[in-house]
């Protein structure tokens, strides 16, 4: 079993459920008393938040690249970063590092183009909705049509996830408020929807929605499994 680095914190409400469903699936694959080998670094995500805002990727590339350099240092074997959003320097990392970064986007096109799905909706942190580095991957890699609620809805789901969801407020009105902007979205034809912020599944579940799902906390999580178990994978 290969170790996997985490670079949480991102907040540490996600990265709580990333090391429950990691662990449960080397136990679920294993047996026994088997669990994962991991390593874990986790922000202060209050200094990440406002590096966000004011809009210095530059620093915030500077901080993924030393917590991977970090990870690797204490023996990772590939890394993951455990928010969405950040995987906007996703690509400086890796080129900064030696060992692989499992990008939270290839894991996730790789299960819509499984379920033969087209056209997807994606929500997330405005900077996931409208910079380019998440919709153009899926769409020039994948072939996936991305399609992104309207520029008020972006702002309320920014809010949410800022104002709630990473502070571990689950408020039942957000739920419908997201429930609505689905159903929006699916008006507009799409077939699936990404919850494109590894907080959003603590307020949606497959249950509430009527078409295909895609978790990006549990895909990228069980997608690490799958390469951390795998012969020779990397
Ligand atoms: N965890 C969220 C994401 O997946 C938002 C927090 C962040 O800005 O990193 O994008």
């Amino acid at each position: 079993m290969k170790t996997i680095g985490l670079i949480g914190g991102m907040s540490w409400e996600s990265t709580l459920e990333y090391y429950r469903i990691i662990n449960e699936a080397v136990k679920e694959k294993l047996g026994g008393s088997h669990s994962a080998k991991c390593l874990i670094y986790s922000f202060d995500f209050a200094e990440i938040e406002k590096l966000q805002h004011i809009g210095d990727w530059n620093r915030l590339a500077a901080l993924m690249i030393d917590a991977a350099r970090r990870l690797e240092k204490c023996g990772a074997e590939l890394i993951i970063i455990c928010t969405n959003t950040m995987h906007k320097v996703a690509g400086q990392v890796q080129s900064n590092i030696n060992i692989p970064l499992i990008h939270i986007v290839d894991a996730v096109g790789e299960k819509i183009v499984e379920k033969k799905i087209g056209t997807v909706g994606l929500l997330g942190t405005r900077f996931t909705m409208e910079d380019p580095f998440y919709k153009d991957r899926l769409e020039e890699k994948f072939k996936i049509k991305v399609l992104i609620p309207n520029f008020e809805e972006r702002k309320i789901i920014h809010e949410i996830i800022y104002e709630e969801l990473v502070q571990g407020i689950l408020r039942k009105s957000s739920k419908e408020k997201f429930k609505e902007i689905i159903e929006n979205l699916k008006e507009k034809g799409i077939e699936g929807v990404i919850l494109g912020c590894t907080e959003i599944p603590l307020l949606i579940k497959q249950s509430d929605i009527d078409i295909p799902v895609f978790d990006t906390t549990r895909i990228h999580a069980l997608k690490a499994v799958e390469l951390a178990l795998k012969e020779s994978s990397l």
